[in-house]
């Protein structure tokens, strides 16, 4: 076992403060990665607040995390010491089941994946785990993702949850050259589904509550800017697209947005309301259109995206800070007050 530096909520609603937490040695598949750089997502404020009533305190969030590797097992053999490296949403599964033989560990039905954080190693030794607000981190390699040089690792980090989270029903549901996409939302998944859509050749509409941030829509990738608090918007795109990915977590008015749904068309929601979804079969039946969700994604496909996105020059729009500016950074988060991710610079810790 190894001491690393971290910060952790030490209980449910209280802020987080330096401490050190113990790392496993490094095993025959594991590789050690020295995080340089951790994205803050929305999920962490909800578990350090306790939201959902998972528990694990001391609690060390962070699963956009982008590194080097530090050291590896003997039994590795897809990366050497000094690769860029990333770890996303989660760091183990069943690696049994139908799910996770395709490489869908996310929806993982044998026990299902073992989170970043939050959870407990359960598959193998039992610990818990702690997420990537840490100088270092120990994973198994099928759960390590390289980075492609060019990406640089601040604007990689966010990539591992959010990117994924964007990226993976875009694909899921063919967004390509001729489809319509709309993206309900501006943050900081939203911000990565319009360049991801646009760089897959669609035709994308953001739609945000105001037009506050249409420059930055435009400039992201966006074709068309609409404002949803706006009558005249439902009207002017009524049967317009192919699929919306709505990113918000907001209760929505879910007939109207079917509304704006052309036939066969998807409405895909990758947050999560508090409230049930609802929508009148009458909406959904006129057009045979459909109500889907899906999750992060597997592995093969995070590495897919993160090629994809070096490719096309896709990093997240990042606001760089020291960890002493968590706080400060939730309380913006929950404001919607950042264009588009904060990453902590680990070197901080
Ligand atoms: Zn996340
Ligand atoms: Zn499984």
């Amino acid at each position: 076992m190894t001491a690393v530096p971290a910060f952790a909520a030490p209980a449910a609603g209280v802020p987080l403060e330096r401490t050190t937490i113990e790392r496993r040695p490094v095993g025959e598949n594991d590789v050690l990665i020295e995080i340089k750089y951790v994205g803050i997502c929305h999920t962490d404020i909800h578990h350090v607040r306790d939201d959902w009533g998972r528990g694990g305190f001391p609690l060390v969030p962070g699963h956009e995390i982008a590194g080097v590797v530090a050291e590896v097992g003997p039994g590795v053999t897809g990366y050497q010491v000094g690769d860029r490296v990333g770890v996303g949403c989660m760091v183990d599964s069943c690696r049994k089941c139908e799910n996770c033989r395709n490489g869908l560990e996310v929806y993982c039905t044998g026990g299902g994946l073992v989170a970043t954080y939050a959870d407990t190693m359960r598959y193998t030794d039992g610990a818990p785990t702690q997420g990537g607000y840490s100088t270092h981190i120990v994973v198994d390699e099928r759960f390590v993702l390289g980075i492609p040089e060019g990406l640089p690792l601040e604007q990689a980090a966010p990539l591992l949850c959010a990117g994924i989270t964007t990226y993976s029903p875009l694909r899921h549901w063919n967004a390509g050259p001729g489809k319509k996409v709309a993206v309900i939302g501006l943050g900081g998944l939203g911000h990565l589904g319009v360049k991801f859509a646009h760089a897959l050749g669609a035709e994308v509409t953001v739609l945000s509550q105001s037009l506050r941030k249409k420059d930055d829509g435009l400039r992201l990738g966006a074709d068309h800017y609409y404002a949803t608090s706006d009558p005249k918007t439902f009207e002017e795109l009524a049967g317009t697209f192919d699929l919306i990915l709505n990113t918000v977590s907001a209760s929505l008015d879910g007939d109207a947005f079917l509304s704006l749904l052309r036939i066969d068309g998807t409405m895909v929601y990758l947050g999560i309301p508090e409230k049930p979804v609802s929508a009148n079969v009458g909406s959904l039946m006129m057009g045979r259109k459909s109500i889907a969700s899906s999750g992060i994604g597997g592995i093969p496909e995070t590495q897919e995206m993160l090629d994809f996105a070096a490719a096309n020059g896709i990093g997240a729009d990042v606001e760089v800070i020291s960890a002493d500016e968590i706080e400060q950074a939730y309380d913006r988060v929950l404001r919607s007050d950042v264009r588009y991710r904060f990453v902590i610079d680990n070197s901080t810790i």
